[in-house]
């Protein structure tokens, strides 16, 4: 079933979500909304979704790259993005420990932000502390847009969007993004917006 995806201006995406339980997570509510959250996200298509977006403030998230979104990325930009396919997963209650390996810029948007995006700095490498979808801890090392989307959907479950950390300068449609802006480097962008 494909939820609802609320958008930005809709006060569950300001709020913080609340801790799921052990008890919740084996519920059979939560594993249907994991489906459903998964169904939502392959439609849009996304990237990620977490569950404040489709109107419930829990602190759960689903995350899945796939190979076709890197169809309209040059080699030499999925290289620079350190980006790859990641199989389906979902993170609960994470915690998230920025790495000291420095920023990276890049644009990136949300399904809660729809036609629109922005360069956006996020930590080159992240670990995070979370439950998959059985309650398991799982500990998550990543780098690159793995990075990226990882502290975008847990910005999320913070009721924190992409708008609060973005260079707002860079802000643009996604039709002049892809007219003028898509295979420039970000220092391009910066110069030309900046
Ligand atoms: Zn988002």
């Amino acid at each position: 079933m494909r939820l609802k995806i609320v958008s930005v201006g809709e006060a569950v995406l300001r709020q913080p979500a609340r801790p799921v339980t052990a008890a919740e997570i084996r519920s059979t509510e939560i594993q249907q909304l994991i489906q459903h959250m998964r169904e939502t996200v392959n439609d849009a298509p996304g990237v990620g979704l977490a569950a404040p977006q489709v109107g419930l403030p829990l602190q759960l998230a689903v995350i899945e790259d796939k190979q076709e979104y890197l169809a309209g990325l040059t080699a030499e930009q999925i290289a620079e993005r350190e980006r790859q396919p990641l199989p389906f997963h979902v993170i609960i209650n994470p915690v998230l420990h920025p790495q000291p390996a420095g920023e990276v810029e890049f644009f990136e948007g949300c399904l809660s932000v729809p036609g629109f995006t922005a360069i956006v700095a996020r930590s080159r490498r992240v670990r995070v502390l979370c439950q998959d979808e059985t309650g398991t801890p799982r500990i998550i090392e990543a780098s690159g847009w793995y990075a990226r989307i990882l502290q975008h959907e847990i910005d999320h479950l913070r009721g924190t969007l992409y708008l609060d950390r973005m260079q707002s300068r860079t802000f643009c449609s996604l039709d002049i993004y892809a007219r003028l802006w898509k295979n420039k480097t970000t220092a391009e962008v910066k110069a030309g917006l900046g």
